[in-house]
C-alpha cells in the first residue's frame, strides 16, 4: 500500500511547511540543556553506537578476505576462522545493540521526566486568567502529546542520526581504505539513487492529497443524496440522471487516480532497482577493468567489498534524507513547548515578598478599579475596611461583581487601580503562599477530590489528627450524616463529590477550612436552591464561625446577612449601599429592592 501515512513522513504538509520554526542557536543550546545533565550516559551511548555499527559493518570487509583467503586461496581452516569471526561480530554488535537501546530509553524517559515536572510545576503557577484562557485540550496536548514526542525525538531522531552519520563514516572510510578512485565512483552514485526515491515521494505525496479531495467529494455526494432526507429532495425534483453524472464523474476521478498511484509506486520501484544496480555494476566494471590491469593490486575480493559498503550506504543517506523533515517536526515541538515554559506567570510573589503572619484577617480596599478583559470595567473605585472579628456581608444582584471581590484578597486576580490590604499590606507585596494560607474560602460550587473525605479534609491540613478531623465535622454539622455511613470518614465521594448533596458537599468543605484555621474566611454562599434542612444546618455551621473570626460573606439568604456586623451592597462594580439591615431596610434603594425580592422569604418564591 502507498501513499497516505506511510509517505507522509518524507514530507511535509502545506501547513507544517508555513509554520516551520525558526531554529536559533539559542534554541538548539536550550534543547542541549536537557541533554547536560545525562552527558556521561550519552557519551556511552554515543560510544555504543559507533562500536555496534563498527561489529555490524566488518563483516561485509571480512567477505573479501573471505573470498580472497578462504575461497580463492582454498584454506578451510582460514575460512572457518573468518566465517566465526564475522559471526561473533555479528552477534557482539547486536548485544552492544541491546546496552544501547536501554541506555537509549532511559536517557529518553528520564528527560521526559525531568521536562514533565518542569511544566507541571511552571503550569501549577499560572493564573487563574490562563487557565479561564487557555484552552484545556491545549494544555493536556503540551502535557503529554509533545512531551511524549520528545522521548521519540532522543529515541529516533537523534539516535538515528547517530546510526545512520556513524555507519556512513565507516562504510566511505572502509571503501576509501580498500580502492580511492572505486570509492569515489560509489559515492558519486548515491546522490543518483536518493534523487528518484524523493521525486517518486514527492509525486505520490501529490497523488494522495488529490485522492483525499476526491474522497471528500465522493462522501458528500453520497451524503447529499443516499441520506434519508437528501434521497427524498432527488426523488421529489427528479434530479436522479443528475445526480448519477455527477457521481459518475467523481467515480471516474477517483478510478484514475488510484491507477496514478499504483504506477507512480510502480515506477518508483523500476528507477529505485535501475538506480540500485548501477552502481555495483559500474564498480564490477571498473574494479575490473582496475583489477585486470597489470600489477594491479585490486583483489577479487576488495571488489566484492566495495560493492557490498556501496550497498550499505543507500539506507543511511535515504534515512538522513528523511531525518530533515523529522527534525523540523522536533524543533516545532521544542518551540511549542518552549513557548508554553516562557509564559510569564501574571501573578507572583514579589523579590522582596514577606510573609503575612495571619493572625487578623484584616482587609482593607482602597479605591479598587479591576477588570477581567480591557474596556469592561467590572469593579469600580471600591472601597472598605473590615477589621478584626468582624464580619462583612456582600449582597447585590447576579454580576454585580461580589465574587469579584473576593477574589482579589487572595490574588487570584490583581487590581488595576488602588490597592487590596491584608493585614495591613498591599496583596501584591505578601509571600503568596503564606497570604493564601492565611485565608479560609468556601465557594459556591464545592470542589471536592475523587477519593474519600478523609483525603479531602487532609487536603486542607495534612497533619490533622483523626479527633481534629471529627471535631472539625462535627462544628461543620456533618459529622452526624458522615458517622451514619458505614465507612465513615473513608467513604468514597465520588467524582467532584458528585455521590454527595450540594448541602453535605458544603458542609464538607466548611469542615475543610475549619481544620485549616484560617485568619480570614471568605463563604461564598450557594445561590442554588437547597432544602430548608439542608440550608439550617449550613447556618448552623456558620453562624459561630463568623462570631469567632474575621470573615466576609457573598449572601444570598437573608439569615447569612443577619449574621453579618455590616452590609455592602454591590451594584454593576460599585458599592452602592452599606450599613446594617435595620439601616438599609427602609432606605428604598437597591437593598430594599433585594429585600423585599430575594431575602424576606425565598420559600415562600420558591413556592414552598
Ligand atoms: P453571582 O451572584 O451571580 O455569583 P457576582 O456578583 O458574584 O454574581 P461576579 O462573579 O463577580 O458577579 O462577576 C461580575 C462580572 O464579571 C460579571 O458580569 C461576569 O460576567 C464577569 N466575569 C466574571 N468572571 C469573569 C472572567 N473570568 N472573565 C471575564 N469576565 C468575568
Amino acid at each position: 500500500m502507498y501513499g497516505g501515512r506511510g509517505m507522509s513522513r518524507g514530507f511535509m504538509s502545506e501547513e507544517e511547511k508555513k509554520n516551520s520554526p525558526k531554529v536559533t542557536g539559542a534554541l538548539i543550546k536550550r534543547i542541549f540543556g536537557y541533554l547536560s545533565p545525562y552527558k556521561k550516559q550519552l557519551a556511552l551511548t554515543v560510544l555504543c553506537i559507533g562500536i555496534s555499527s563498527l561489529c555490524s559493518m566488518y563483516p561485509s570487509v571480512l567477505t573479501g578476505r573471505i573470498i580472497d583467503e578462504g575461497l580463492i586461496g582454498r584454506s578451510i581452516p582460514m575460512l572457518v576462522k573468518l566465517i566465526l569471526l564475522s559471526l561473533g561480530l555479528t552477534l557482539g554488535g547486536n548485544l552492544i545493540g541491546v546496552a544501547e537501546s536501554y541506555l537509549n530509553a532511559w536517557i529518553a524517559q528520564h528527560i521526559t521526566y525531568d521536562m514533565r515536572n518542569q511544566m507541571f510545576r511552571h503550569l501549577e503557577r499560572m493564573s487563574q486568567r490562563f487557565f479561564l484562557t487557555e484552552k484545556q485540550g491545549d494544555l493536556i496536548t503540551r502535557m503529554t502529546g509533545d512531551i511524549s514526542g520528545v522521548e521519540s525525538v532522543i529515541t529516533g531522531t537523534f539516535t538515528g542520526l547517530i546510526t545512520n552519520v556513524s555507519t556512513l563514516i565507516i562504510a566511505i572510510v572502509a571503501m576509501f581504505r580498500k580502492n580511492a578512485l572505486l570509492a569515489l565512483i560509489g559515492i558519486a552514485i548515491v546522490p543518483l539513487f536518493t534523487l528518484p526515491t524523493r521525486l517518486a515521494g514527492k509525486r505520490r505525496w501529490s497523488l494522495t492529497r488529490e485522492a483525499q479531495k476526491c474522497d471528500d467529494e465522493i462522501n458528500g455526494i453520497l451524503n447529499e443524496t443516499l441520506s434519508v432526507s437528501g434521497q427524498l429532495l432527488v426523488k421529489l425534483f427528479g434530479r436522479e440522471e443528475y445526480e448519477y453524472e455527477r457521481y459518475k464523474t467523481a467515480n471516474g476521478n477517483r478510478t484514475r487516480l488510484n491507477i496514478k498511484e499504483r504506477m507512480a509506486g510502480r515506477w518508483f520501484f523500476v528507477v529505485l532497482h535501475t538506480f540500485t544496480s548501477i552502481g555495483p555494476m559500474l564498480l564490477y566494471l571498473v574494479g575490473g577493468i582496475l583489477m585486470m590491469k597489470e600489477g594491479a593490486t585490486l583483489t577479487v575480493g576488495d571488489i566484492t567489498v566495495l560493492v557490498a559498503l556501496l550497498g550499505r550506504m543507500y539506507g543511511p543517506v535515504n534515512n538522513l534524507m528523511n531525518m530533515q523533515v523529522e527534525w523540523i517536526r522536533a524543533m516545532a515541538m521544542f518551540t511549542r513547548i518552549f513557548e508554553y515554559l516562557d509564559r510569564k506567570p501574571d501573578i507572583e510573589n514579589a523579590p522582596d515578598a514577606r510573609k503575612t503572619a495571619g493572625n487578623s484577617g484584616e482587609v482593607r480596599f482602597e479605591h479598587v478599579d479591576f477588570s477581567y478583559t480591557e474596556g469592561r470595567p467590572i469593579l469600580r473605585d471600591v472601597t472598605f475596611d473590615l477589621k478584626k472579628g468582624r464580619s462583612i456581608a456582600i449582597v447585590g444582584p447576579s454580576g454585580a461583581g461580589k465574587s469579584t471581590v473576593v477574589n482579589l484578597i487572595p490574588r487570584l486576580w490583581d487590581v488595576d487601580a488602588g490597592r487590596v490590604l491584608f493585614e495591613g499590606e498591599d496583596v501584591r507585596k505578601l509571600d503568596l503562599n503564606s497570604l493564601r494560607q492565611a485565608i479560609g474560602v468556601v465557594t459556591q460550587e464545592t470542589y471536592l477530590f475523587n477519593g474519600t473525605i478523609r483525603d479531602n479534609l487532609l487536603y486542607a491540613a495534612p497533619d490533622a489528627t483523626e479527633e481534629e478531623m471529627i471535631s472539625a465535622c462535627k462544628r461543620a454539622h456533618i459529622w452526624e450524616m458522615i458517622s451514619a455511613r458505614p465507612e465513615g470518614l473513608d467513604t468514597l465521594v465520588g467524582n467532584r463529590g458528585l455521590k454527595l448533596s450540594g448541602g453535605e458537599k458544603q458542609r464538607i468543605s466548611i469542615a475543610r477550612v475549619l481544620l485549616k484555621d484560617p485568619a480570614l474566611l471568605i463563604f461564598d454562599e450557594a445561590t442554588s436552591a437547597l432544602d430548608s434542612i439542608s440550608e439550617s444546618l449550613i447556618q448552623e455551621a456558620i453562624d459561630p464561625l463568623i462570631q469567632e473570626r474575621t470573615s466576609i460573606l457573598i449572601a444570598h439568604r437573608l439569615s447569612t446577612i443577619l449574621a453579618a456586623d455590616e452590609i455592602l451592597v454591590m451594584e454593576e462594580g460599585r458599592i452602592a449601599e452599606r450599613g446594617t439591615h435595620e439601616e438599609l431596610v427602609g432606605r428604598g434603594g437597591t437593598y430594599t429592592r433585594l429585600y423585599e425580592t430575594q431575602f424576606r422569604d425565598p420559600h415562600a418564591q420558591k413556592g414552598e
